[in-house]
């Protein structure tokens, strides 16, 4: 998908630009956006976060898996192509 791919580009802090001051763990289309196809953090050097809003980031996805709103990834080789369809 298209919109997939302009995040890579951007070289700014997204949450400072909406102003963000809490980050929901339980938002899930949210937070898909900071994690990878693997389920992983996306970098900071790849979404331009700032450190506070990574750290945000970080703790909401922490608690989401916690919570089993998102999974944990373990088998690596297992790439899913689109693994938010099932939590909608
Ligand atoms: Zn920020």
């Amino acid at each position: 998908m298209a919109a997939e791919r302009r995040k890579y580009a951007r070289k700014y802090c997204k949450y400072c630009e909406a102003k963000t001051d809490y980050i929901d763990y339980k938002d899930t289309r949210v937070l898909k956006h900071a994690l990878s196809e693997r389920y992983k953090i996306m970098p900071r050097r790849l979404t331009g976060n700032c450190k506070k809003h990574q750290e945000m980031v970080e703790l909401a996805i922490k608690r989401a898996r916690h919570t089993a709103l998102i999974p944990y990834i373990i088998d690596t080789k297992n790439v899913v192509a689109h693994p938010f369809e099932q939590l909608q």
